[in-house]
């Protein structure tokens, strides 16, 4: 279970918001911090804009690259598409996490671009129910990419560095990319010495 930390939340709060006054925590539950809807909306806005840029990026996406994680049949690391893997975990996740009216409208709205009026209208809903269901759809996400296990998708910066951070949490000798020691080198020989 994830452990929200207050000076983040207070970081993605919206300022003036009535529920949290800016705090990014909507109440405590047995000590434990329960986040604020402008919080989770954040979170899902900052997942958002990683995947348009990683949309946009086209064909200049960055190459496939090894993964230092204590991951793969050796425990040494897996080449990977890191993009494209944040692209797919973006949408597998959005499909799990909503039913399929919500999900109807995130490829709308959010996958396709589609204007507010066009889903209104294939929706049968006005303007003011179209925008509580996207908050809903953000609010329900931010909670998913914020909570997601093992790899959550937010922050997307911790996501695209995430062999650092593996390696760092894991414990001693357990997840340890298990490297065989260097062998010694071996002293050249020397072309013995001809007599003058
Ligand atoms: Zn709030």
């Amino acid at each position: 279970m994830k452990e929200w930390r207050e000076s983040e939340l207070h970081y993605l709060a919206y300022v003036r918001c009535t529920s949290c006054k800016g705090t990014g925590v909507r109440r405590r539950v047995r000590e434990e911090l329960v986040p604020c809807r402008c919080a989770l909306r954040a979170m899902f806005r900052a997942c958002f804009e990683r995947f348009r840029l990683c949309h946009e990026r086209g064909k200049f996406k960055q190459p496939a690259a090894f993964d230092r994680a204590p991951t793969g049949k050796t425990n040494r690391g897996t080449w990977g598409r890191k993009e494209e893997e944040f692209q797919a975990d973006f949408e597998l996740v959005a499909k799990r996490t909503l039913d399929p009216w919500h999900h109807r409208l995130f490829r709308w709205y959010f996958l396709l671009g589609a204007d507010w009026r066009l889903c209104a209208r294939r929706l049968r809903i006005d303007r003011g129910n179209l925008y509580h269901a996207v908050y809903r759809i953000e609010e329900r996400l931010g909670f998913a990419f914020g909570t997601l296990e093992p790899y959550a998708l937010y922050p997307p910066r911790d996501y695209f560095a995430l062999h650092f951070r593996q390696v760092s949490l894991a414990a001693p000798g357990v997840g340890t990319p298990n490297f065989a020691p260097p062998r010694p080198r071996e002293p050249k020989p020397v072309a013995p010495l001809r007599p003058c």
